[in-house]
């Protein structure tokens, strides 16, 4: 993956009408059964050797982070930590790409409640994705209790649209973290932080770089 090849990505997600989308989500069947259980830790994703990331590790951006908080009247670290399964150890750094929704104690997230989301109208762009994601070919589903039902066109729409943004969206914002860290993005490095670990970590989001705790 490298800057050029993330452009040329782009480019064809830009001239890509989200409309050509409807049909495979309309195909999929799918409306939200409000399970929760893509807000659930149900199985962990093995990346590396040494990283295995729990499903429900949910990336969002600075932008989510802020239109929860507007909404919500929740401080920043209410809303999000740093993403402890992107770290890179540097020299006594740790540097962290990205942010990740907070989970409760049972590894829930934390605005999953009373069997439903409370954030449902300011969730982040991936929550609203979900099952799909764009693939190389196509888009893809994901696990789901909500699919083979009957779907609405209009819903699919939208679904379609959130997709496209999406995808710009993560493109956009891998761009900018490979140039916020240049030489020290090693993905071949990549670590889940110590659990034990309680200094201060460096979080890069393609926005602006924070020190903070994890
Ligand atoms: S998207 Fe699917 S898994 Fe997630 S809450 Fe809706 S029905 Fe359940
Ligand atoms: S923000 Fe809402 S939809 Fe997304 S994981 Fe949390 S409870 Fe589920």
């Amino acid at each position: 993956m490298n800057i050029t090849s993330l452009r040329r990505k782009i480019e064809r997600q830009v001239h890509t009408n989200s409309s050509s989308l409807v049909p495979d989500i309309l195909k999929s069947g799918f409306s939200c059964a409000r399970c929760g259980w893509c807000c659930r830790r149900n199985f962990d994703i093995k990346i590396t050797d040494e990283i295995s990331r729990p499903s429900n590790a949910i990336s969002i951006f600075p932008s989510d982070i802020r239109r929860i908080m507007k909404t919500t009247g929740l401080t920043w670290n209410e809303v999000a930590k740093p993403d402890i399964y992107s770290c890179f150890s540097d020299e006594d750094t740790i540097l962290v790409i990205g942010w990740i929704l907070n989970r409760n104690d049972l590894n829930t997230c934390v605005f999953y409640k009373n069997g439903g989301c409370t954030i449902y109208s300011c969730r982040p762009m991936i929550c609203r994705c979900y099952p799909f994601f764009m693939g190389e070919e196509g888009i893809e589903i994901m696990h789901c209790r909500g699919l083979g039902k009957e779907a609405d066109n209009e819903n699919a729409a939208e679904i379609g649209l959130a997709l496209k943004r999406f995808e710009i969206k993560k493109l956009q914002s891998y761009i900018r973290i490979m140039e916020q860290m240049g030489d020290k993005l090693n993905i071949a490095t990549m670590m889940t932080l110590p659990e034990k670990y309680s200094g201060d970590v460096f979080v890069f989001d393609g926005e602006s770089i924070s020190m903070c705790k994890p």
